[in-house]
């Protein structure tokens, strides 16, 4: 009965823990766990990182197109109206600005005019850039009429009315990259003129986009997308070689690119992470995730293992202070009906004989006793459980409290047939104990010798002193407790679960109480038992102990 109560309490709460906790807990867990694995097996870290990239990419180009176009638009509101001023006023718009290499006008009537930068002349590539520019103007007089309608077109559609154009020019053995732009010129009462300027590569290549980039990686990208890691370059199309990087540009294959459109067309953006690459971050963050959720996964076990230790304990408990109500109103009982039993026997005069009388007598003053130490450990448990145990340090002779003790319980003992050995060395200092609580300690361990001894009646009571200590032993030859208990039975309310503790009465509460008892002089208990063949417990009170350090001691 008692077992399935048991049984039924532990499954109730395992069932509610596992119910209420362990399954959601664990529920979660696998969930982000799945989902973990799934973002690492979709590179979905990468992929959204790359998705921020190429955001990044498209703001850095429109910042890059927009300082183009104000840049077109100054050299186009200095161009020159006139046609026949031109080759000097071309001249010197080249002067004016550090980007333009060339400059040019074309219309039908006059024809092309195209100026470069003399400064440059003495250099062979850049006079070969020239020539071959010139050269490829000649087509402008067939391709005047749609260039004129396309950049009416873009004037009206509100873009940039301007046309750029790719090309690349050598400097050694390395091409560079450049951009040309053709706008209108209008002229007063006659066809519109083709205005144009050629941006100059090595400015290009040396001033514009280095500035650019880094200025975009400062203000841009590192705040407007939080990639503080990241570096940025441009390179021709088919040329994976950078022209221009950012400063931080530490080499390697870019991870996100994009070909610019507008006035840089067939340029490459290009972006990646600095010391790093997206995989490796997207593997680093899954790698985290799955440790912070083993970690977690880890603590919550721990939790669980805690909470279900600390409720089976209560249940423990609650299961034990059951028993000991059962248990003491037993021993209540029992005592109460002899006494009343022996005192009306006694009242209707009945008895002849003086010794059966006296007999009687012993009787009710034994369950007397009896009955006032099991209220003792009560008062005195409840005092103790509540904090207000207090314990009176006297100068004490130890043998003579011991030895007087043991007087009055030595008929008791020899009345139930044990053999009573006592062993109290002489000469032992006198000590500051309290000398009720130490009589009572010695009583509850001669109460538990007797109680718990069968057929070899064996009781030896010793007392000495050892290292600075004075060491009170109980020895019996009783049924011992086994090495599992030992510890457990200072515990309050415990009892060992075996059918011989059962059918003894007791509450339970006497070695918590000696314990305490000890504690509180400084001191400590132990016991020595084998199942079968008696116990020993020893109590350890030092000798060196004053009654202020005892008290101290006392207060858990
Ligand atoms: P109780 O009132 O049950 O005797 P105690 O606190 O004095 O309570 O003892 C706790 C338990 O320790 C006992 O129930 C018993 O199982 C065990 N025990 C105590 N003393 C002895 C002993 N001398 N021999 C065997 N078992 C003992």
């Amino acid at each position: 009965m008692k077992k399935r109560w048991r049984w039924n309490e532990r499954t109730r709460l395992l069932l509610t823990l596992e119910l209420a906790v362990v399954l959601p807990a664990a529920a979660l867990i696998v969930v982000n766990a799945v989902q973990l694995e799934k973002v690492h097996s979709d590179h979905a870290i990468e992929a959204l990182m790359q998705r921020d990239f190429s955001e990044a990419l498209a703001i850095s180009e429109k910042h890059i197109n927009e300082k183009a176009y104000g840049m077109v638009k100054q050299v186009r509101a200095d161009f020159p109206q006139t046609p026949e001023a031109c080759s000097d006023t071309l001249d010197s718009l080249i002067q004016k600005y550090p980007y333009v290499s060339h400059a040019f006008l074309y219309s039908p009537q006059t024809g092309l005019i195209f100026r470069s930068r003399q400064s440059r002349m003495g250099d062979p590539d850049f006079r070969t850039e020239a020539g071959d520019l010139q050269h490829m103007m000649i087509w402008l007089k067939m391709d005047y009429e749609p260039l004129v309608k396309k950049l009416r077109m873009l004037d009206k559609k509100g873009a940039s009315p301007a046309y750029f154009e790719s090309g690349r020019v050598r400097r050694g053995d390395r091409l560079l990259y450049q951009s040309s732009v053709y706008f209108l010129v209008s002229q007063p009462g006659q066809q519109p003129a083709l205005g144009g300027f050629a941006f100059d590569a090595d400015y290009l290549r040396d001033q514009f986009f280095p500035e650019m980039l880094n200025s975009l990686m400062t203000r841009n990208l590192t705040e407007d997308k939080g990639t503080s890691r990241t570096g940025v370059m441009v390179h021709l199309k088919g040329d994976p070689e950078f022209l221009a990087a950012c400063t931080d540009w530490d080499g390697g294959k870019p991870e996100v690119e994009r070909v610019m459109e507008g006035a840089f067309p067939d340029l490459v953006l290009a972006m990646k992470m600095r010391g790093t690459t997206l995989k490796a971050m997207g593997q680093h963050f899954v790698r985290m995730n799955f440790l912070i959720l083993g970690g977690l996964s880890l603590l919550l076990a721990g939790g669980i293992f805690i909470t279900y230790r600390n409720v089976n304990r209560e249940m423990a408990l609650a299961r034990l202070k059951s028993d000991f109500v059962s248990n003491v109103s037993h021993e209540l009982r029992t005592p109460l009906s002899l006494i009343r039993l022996y005192a009306e026997t006694l009242e209707l005069g009945r008895l002849t004989s003086q010794e059966k009388r006296e007999e009687y007598y012993r009787i009710i003053r034994k369950e007397s006793e009896r009955l006032t130490a099991l209220i003792n450990n009560i008062l005195d448990f409840s005092r103790i459980e509540a904090g207000r145990k207090e314990y009176e340090f006297r100068e004490t002779d130890i043998a003579e409290l011991v030895r007087n003790t043991l007087e009055s319980y030595r008929y008791q003992i020899e009345q139930h047939g044990f053999k009573f050995e006592e062993n109290i060395s002489e000469n032992l200092p006198p000590m500051q104990v309290d000398r009720e609580a130490i009589a009572r300690s010695l009583l509850n361990l001669v109460n538990n010798a007797l109680k718990y001894s069968q057929q070899d009646k064996y009781l030896g009571v010793n007392l000495y002193r050892e290292n600075g200590s004075v060491k009170l032993e109980v020895v019996d030859h009783g049924i011992g407790i086994s090495r599992t208990e030992q510890h457990k039975i200072f515990e309050k309310f415990y009892r060992v679960g075996d059918p011989l503790v059962h059918n003894t009465k007791g509450s339970g509460l006497g070695l918590s109480l000696v314990r305490h008892i000890a504690q509180a002089h400084g001191g400590e208990v132990a016991v020595d038992s084998t199942p079968g063949r008696g116990s020993k417990f020893v109590i350890v009170l030092p000798l060196n102990t004053s009654a202020g350090e005892a008290r101290a001691a006392s207060v858990q």
